[in-house]
């Protein structure tokens, strides 16, 4: 009988997987994401049979819009330049679809799909009411002078204003989107509609509606995390040797996070390479360099002398006790997941979205290192981004004592959720499964309450 409904709810993922490839062969990125959800969630259809009869999978992998737009805009020389946009409104089952928007050369469909996707079940995990989308557009706001930025942002925003809105869609920042980005879409919203829609976006300045903790939120909320999850291997971050990739805002506020709790960060790095800095990185210097310089990590050494760059490698090739993956996806790949093993690794958080790659989640896995997948780890962001929008809805803003406090208690409990559902589900300790599961039953419960739409 068991195995039956093993065998029946691998053949439903299958079919759902199967098909998913053949009506977007080249979309790579999200075929990943949805497989790992796929392989993580069997258990649950076994324990219940409404998810099939409902075809929940069928519903939940397709989107609910996707927008692809044209994005005209004059550069510094007068020159027309065009890029493509994008707005996946992926699942609007708990609450309006919330997620970020990602400028970077690397964007398409497959990347903000991947991304929308991860986005249900993260959202639904911070246990808030918003759903799932993601957006972004080609453009690389590197090197582009803040004229150019203005204006492309404006271009952007022009299109996607038709598709947004307080308690329709809620865009923020991602990977290239920063407070500089945010507040020239802002701006082009607020003219375009005529009012002050505080909540249309989240990830604002302070000065005009943003939350305080929100820019830390994302890097502090994956320590938080770190935190718990190293409490199940009675192990704490204070004194343990943290490597972060990345330099951008999920990395820095990582890494002050692991200091101010007495972790010792040795690297982090840019596309270009990694830092390595034995007395311990200096965050206030990569802030300088990377938010207000805009130059690369390579600087660094100049200001600390103990310090060296290494161009064109992983940063997870220096030894270290926990690696906070905060960069990209796909990052670590099987080859610097056994390396980190090699070299003796205890835990991995991942800060960045799906930064490990299928085979070196099972190589951790296999190697029984404590791994914390991202939909759970870097739930923090999105999570202050909804409380952002409740300050908004109110007309008041909390301070940051109130808002830290909040995160702290939302990433404690996403940590225990994910490891009851892992446990409940005959996982323990896998908090893949847990997130995926957990993440799964909210949003699956809320779309069959209502109806086939
Ligand atoms: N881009 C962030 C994420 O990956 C934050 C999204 C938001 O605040 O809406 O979760």
């Amino acid at each position: 009988m068991t195995i039956s409904k093993q065998a029946a709810a691998e053949k439903y993922t299958k079919r759902i997987f199967e098909s998913i490839k053949e009506r977007d062969p080249a979309e790579v990125e999200f075929h990943q994401a949805v497989e790992e959800f796929l392989t993580t969630i069997t258990p649950a259809l076994i324990k219940d049979s409404k998810f099939e009869q409902n075809a929940i999978l069928e519903r939940l992998t397709e989107p609910e819009r996707l927008v692809s737009f044209r994005i005209p805009w004059v550069d510094d020389h007068g020159k027309v330049q065009v890029n493509r946009g994008f707005r996946v409104q992926f699942n609007s089952a708990i609450g309006p679809y919330k997620g970020g928007l990602r400028f970077h050369p690397t964007v398409n469909s497959s990347i903000v799909k991947f991304l929308g996707f991860e986005q249900i079940f993260k959202n639904a995990l911070t246990g808030l009411p918003i759903g799932g989308g993601k957006g972004g557009s080609n453009f690389d706001p590197k090197g582009k002078s803040d004229e150019e930025v203005m204006r492309f942002a404006q271009s952007f925003m022009t299109e996607l204003a038709k598709h947004i809105g307080p308690n329709t869609d809620i865009p923020a920042g991602d990977v290239g989107v920063g407070p500089r980005e945010i507040g020239f879409l802002f701006g082009q919203y607020k003219r375009m509609t005529g009012a002050f829609h505080a909540g249309s976006l989240t990830g604002k300045g302070l000065g005009y509606g943003g939350s305080l903790a929100r820019t830390e939120a994302t890097g502090y909320g994956v320590v938080y995390f770190t935190t718990e999850m190293l409490k199940d291997y009675d192990m704490k971050i204070k004194d343990q040797k943290v490597v972060v990739s990345g330099s951008g805002n999920v990395a820095i506020y990582a890494m002050e996070k692991a200091i101010h709790l007495g972790a010792t960060v040795i690297g982090c790095s840019d596309s270009s390479g990694y830092i390595y800095d034995p007395d311990g990185i200096d965050v206030d210097t990569v802030k300088q360099i990377k938010e207000v310089e805009r130059k690369r990590i390579s600087e660094y050494p100049k200001h600390h002398k103990n310090a060296t760059f290494t161009a064109n490698k992983s940063v997870f090739e220096l030894k270290c006790d926990i690696a906070l993956p905060c960069a990209t996806q796909n990052e670590i790949d099987e080859k610097i997941a056994k390396l980190l093993i090699k070299n003796g690794v205890k835990a991995v958080a991942e800060g960045a979205n799906m930064p490990s790659t299928l085979e070196a989640i099972k190589t951790f896995q296999d190697n029984h290192i404590p791994f914390a997948p991202s939909k759970a780890a870097n739930a923090g962001g999105v999570a202050v981004s909804a409380l952002e929008m409740a300050q908004n809805s109110a007309r008041l803003s909390w301070h940051f004592e109130e808002v830290d406090h909040e995160l702290q208690k939302i990433m404690r409990n996403i940590h225990t959720r994910t490891s009851v559902i892992a446990k409940e589900y005959g996982e323990e300790g896998n908090l893949i499964v847990g997130a995926n599961i957990a993440g799964f039953l909210k949003v699956a419960d809320a779309m069959i309450a209502q109806g086939v739409i």
